[in-house]
């Protein structure tokens, strides 16, 4: 069924994904959850791109030369400003996502967690490396290895978590000494532009952190203009801001989409099992890279979890809740998301699985998509094949626990997954087995909000990693140094010109050095 607002929603003036922008110069920003305009944004062109990239890089030398001492202090000042301002971005998220209070004041006390760890860690992750000389003629010689920064890292992020998916790489970019500009999306780029103003106007913080906006073709210009490229959002996209980094030999790191698989073994407590699936499945209405997207259910509890988790998700409630705390799922942040999440229902209903709550779009205005539980699924649905992105939860009978590896592995994405054991070291067990490059045992999501352990995606959810030191790692290079610690002669025995005399003696202390063994080592 589609609501009036998708039809009018279908016919906005739309950039390649289907809306958002209003004209050439402009994006309008949308309230999801009764489709009116909240304001429009200049698009950012590349020429406006290119001296953006340009004018922060002018600025980075100072930032990188203040140390992470002189860096700490301004992020204290910024995590200091988000705590100060929480409730007001909470607000201009909720405006521009749909989200529920709950869901929208998550992101800025997190990024706080974000700007403490990797300040408090990063001279730990970054810290000078003196290597030992490996054979004995570079005694004389101090080795370093030095990590310096990308002077400019261009971050694209998604609407799904506009503050976390643009500023946790951001915070350890800058605390590396990167400058940072930021294209948020199109769809949700009034919380970053909130922050960076913070930082600009209210903070005073030097001029290394900016934002463009626009479409792919302001996303595409930083590309091309920036030294390392952040991006999270689809695959598709994401495979084409690598082919395009590609022209400049810029690396990129990608996190991208993901279909994480949700197992529950006989043994498992049920009832633990069916509130993280509703959680985990449906918290931001299902709009999260590693939410829950297929259960596999053994097959002697899988009517009780069934039965079960619908009872769950009908009491889930939904609607627009301002302040007040009282709603679970709140709106779909885009409509183009909408037509997804509704095809992939009707595909699966089509092809005879169980609609057992939920499977329809609200009537009236804004984007909503009801919770959804489906049972009897398998993988000849899109439902369980490709990403949803929205509140529904596919579940599919499994014989054994073989069967459910082999299922959650049948996937291009390997993002992240779960599994729910009768104890952690059999779950465990079956998480070393799954394909993906993170595993919640009896439990969901939190290997996310665990920053010493790193996240990124397997497969094709992704190239690179955040949060742990792959975090922060990922934005500087090793730079070696190698200088003498003695008084030098004037030539060195490798340097011309080239003797026959030299030559053997070289050739005899090769044998010495690398030999096993005196015989071997003296030749004999
Ligand atoms: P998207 O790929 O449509 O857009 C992401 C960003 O890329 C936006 O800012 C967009 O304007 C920009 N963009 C579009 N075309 C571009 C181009 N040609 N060149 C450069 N930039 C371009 O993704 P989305 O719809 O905003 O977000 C949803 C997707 O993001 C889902 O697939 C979800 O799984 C994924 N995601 C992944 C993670 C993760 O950490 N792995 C987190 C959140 C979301």
């Amino acid at each position: 069924m589609e609501s009036a607002t998708a039809t009018e929603a279908a016919t906005r003036p739309g950039s390649e994904d289907g809306a958002a922008v209003a004209d050439a110069d402009t994006i309008q920003v949308h309230r999801p959850v009764d489709g009116s305009t909240i304001r429009s944004v200049p698009i950012d062109p590349p020429e406006r791109v290119a001296e953006v990239v340009a004018r922060v890089r002018a600025a980075q030398p100072a930032w990188e030369a203040m140390g992470l001492e002189g860096r700490r202090r301004w992020l204290e000042r910024l995590r200091d400003w988000m705590l100060d301002n929480e409730g007001r971005l909470a607000d201009v998220m909720q405006e521009e996502t749909g989200k529920v209070r709950a869901e929208a004041e998550i992101e800025a006390p997190f990024l706080c967690g974000t700007i403490n760890y990797y300040t408090e860690h990063a001279a730990e992750f970054l810290t000078e490396e003196t290597p030992a000389p490996h054979i004995l003629p570079l005694k004389v010689k101090r080795l370093r290895v030095v990590y310096r920064p990308y002077p400019v890292v261009g971050v694209i992020s998604p609407w799904n978590f506009p503050l976390i998916l643009a500023f946790d790489d951001a915070i350890p970019a800058l605390v590396a000494g990167c400058a940072v500009v930021i294209k948020p999306s199109e769809f949700t780029p009034l919380s970053t532009m909130e922050v960076v103003r913070a930082w600009k106007e209210q903070i005073g913080g030097p001029d290394v952190l900016d934002v463009v906006n626009g479409v792919g073709e302001t996303g595409g210009a930083l590309v091309d203009e920036v030294d390392f490229v952040q991006f999270t959002g689809s695959d598709r996209t994401g495979k084409i801001v690598m082919k395009r980094a590609a022209d400049t030999l810029t690396p990129v790191s990608l996190e991208l989409g993901g279909k994480d698989p949700l197992i529950v073994l006989r043994d498992a407590d049920i009832d633990r099992a069916v509130n993280a699936t509703a959680t985990g499945a449906l918290a931001n209405t299902g709009q999260i890279c590693m939410a829950i997207e297929r259960v596999y259910v053994e097959e002697p509890i899988y009517d009780e979890f069934v039965d079960k988790l619908a009872e769950r998700v009908r009491k889930l409630r939904q609607g627009a809740d301002g302040r007040s705390y009282d709603a679970d799922l709140g709106a779909m942040t885009t409509p183009a998301q909408a037509e997804i999440v509704s095809d992939h229902v009707e595909d699966a209903r089509s092809k005879g699985a169980r609609v057992l709550t939920g499977g329809r779009r609200k009537d009236g205005p804004g984007d909503w998509y009801e919770a959804t539980v489906i049972a009897d699924a398998d993988h000849s649905m899109k439902v369980m094949t490709d990403e949803t992105f929205g509140p529904v939860v596919p579940v599919m009978k499994v014989r054994d626990a073989e069967e459910a590896v082999r299922m959650a592995n049948d996937s291009r994405y390997g993002l992240s997954a779960s599994v729910f054991a009768g104890s952690s070291r059999q779950g465990e067990e079956i998480a070393r087995r799954i394909e993906a490059g993170a595993v919640n045992v009896n439990d969901v999501l939190t290997t996310y909000f665990a920053m010493g352990v790193p996240m990124g995606g397997w497969k094709e959810s992704g190239i690179g990693f955040r949060h742990a030191s792959y975090g922060i790692k990922k934005f500087v290079r090793p730079e070696s140094i190698v200088s003498p610690r003695i008084k030098q002669g004037k030539v060195d025995p490798l340097w011309f010109p080239y003797t026959s005399r030299r030559r053997k003696f070289l050739n005899r202390a090769n044998r010495f050095i690398n030999a096993r063994g005196l015989r071997k080592r003296l030749g004999l």
